[in-house]
């Protein structure tokens, strides 16, 4: 049985009409950057992330770049990141000539670990910036404690977050100064193409963002400051606002699959429960935990990944291959072990989670249009595996 660690076509049939006629509308009006579409798009978004602004923009990586530039980040100084992202985190940070500072990751949520935050800052420490990694939420509540007592602020980097809540029912990227999303085709909500969004509560750093995703233009050929080309295309914002209405349905087609794997992985023998952090006899696989939903079924996980811990993971990888299932590895090489990360002389012995989730974990396919049979033949090859 084939089972792909992604399909977009099948949700792209189950909405192509619309897509199409929306698509259609925008080429007929050629009204081509920003307009109607992409404020009809915002103001869905600050509504369903329950934040005053959102501003469109031309990728989660160029939102992360803004919020960074709104805070006037200047060369040397500190950004405090998780060293276990996707690169775009910390390139933001680099490409400012500001400082990267990497922190351990937590081993059941992958997240940033809140308790190795403080030792991190320094005077020139200028932002924090969580990640809420994988669809789960890091956690906010001692983040934003720290962000209060040192009077720093938390850029959220919610990119495969987007819909995402926290223990207390807020969303990711509502928490920080800024939230920073991503619409990259295989995020939850994905367009066709790039895209991004920041949203605040801030009014006057949103009037900013806007200006500043517009080469710092207001008015017309007047710069009061420098920004860049970050806008984003009507056609992107189009096909967003058909997307939008059905983003909790995927999200909840996702959470169904995750509880199947759940259930099929207690059954076959290969775990006991989600979030175990030893392997042993009985439990071969660690499965991915929403952590909080216990205390009150909150913290919705949304699963833009469902990422599990292994055993002899590349040659689990090789052999899933060959049963023709799709997995990814992200990431293989967290921040503090790459190439272009050198010359901060990071000490890799202070990453011991990050490295083990480097070298320990494995993307399976998650996407909400997969059956319960596929996800039942996932496992069936991974016990085969292991047998
Ligand atoms: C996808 C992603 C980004 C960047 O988003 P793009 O739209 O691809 O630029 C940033 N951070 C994380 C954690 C991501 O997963």
């Amino acid at each position: 049985m084939k089972v792909p660690l992604l399909d977009l076509k099948l949700q792209y049939n189950s909405i192509k009409e619309d897509v199409e006629k929306a698509m259609l509308e925008v080429a007929r009006s050629q009204m081509l950057i920003l307009g109607k579409e992409v404020e009809n798009i915002e103001k869905s978004l600050a509504d369903y992330l329950g934040v005053k602004y959102a501003i469109g923009c031309s990728s989660g990586t160029d939102a992360l770049l803004m919020a960074l530039m709104a805070l006037d980040i200047k060369p040397g100084d500190e950004i405090i990141i998780p060293t276990y992202s996707f690169f775009a985190t910390a390139g933001v940070v680099a490409r400012l000539n500001a400082i990267p500072v990497f922190v351990d990751s937590n081993p059941v949520t992958f997240n940033i670990e809140p308790s190795l935050i403080k030792n991190a800052i320094t005077s020139r420490t200028k932002a924090i910036m969580p990640v809420h990694l994988y669809g789960q939420c890091a956690d906010m509540e001692p983040i934003m404690a720290i962000s209060r007592e040192y009077n720093i602020p938390v850029i959220e980097d919610g990119a495969q977050a987007i819909g995402c809540q926290y223990k207390d029912g807020r969303m990711a990227g509502a928490f920080g100064l800024m939230g920073c999303f991503s619409f990259y085709p295989t995020k939850n909500l994905g367009g066709f193409g790039d895209g991004g969004l920041v949203v605040t509560n801030d009014e006057q750093l949103a009037d900013k963002l806007k200006k500043m995703r517009n080469h710092g233009m207001h008015p017309k050929y007047y710069h009061g400051f420098i920004g860049g080309n970050f806008r984003l295309d009507a056609l992107q914002a189009a096909v967003l606002n058909v997307k939008y209405p059905h983003l909790e349905s995927w999200h909840e087609g996702r959470r169904k699959n995750a509880a199947l794997y759940t259930k099929y992985f207690i059954e076959s023998g290969l775990a006991e429960a989600e979030g175990i952090l030893e392997f042993n006899e009985k439990n071969k696989v660690r499965l991915p935990k929403p952590v909080y939903k216990e205390i009150n079924h909150r913290n919705y996980h949304i699963y833009n990944q469902y990422v599990i811990h292994v055993q002899k993971r590349d040659e689990l990888r090789q052999y899933l291959g060959e049963k023709e299932i799709g997995t990814e590895v992200y990431y293989p090489v967290p921040f503090h072990r790459q190439e272009c990360f050198k010359y901060l002389n990071p000490k890799d012995e202070q990453f011991p989670v990050a490295n083990a989730l480097s070298e320990q974990t494995i993307a399976l396919p998650i996407f909400p249009e997969l059956t319960e049979e596929q996800i039942r033949y996932v496992v069936e090859m991974i016990k085969e595996f292991y047998l």
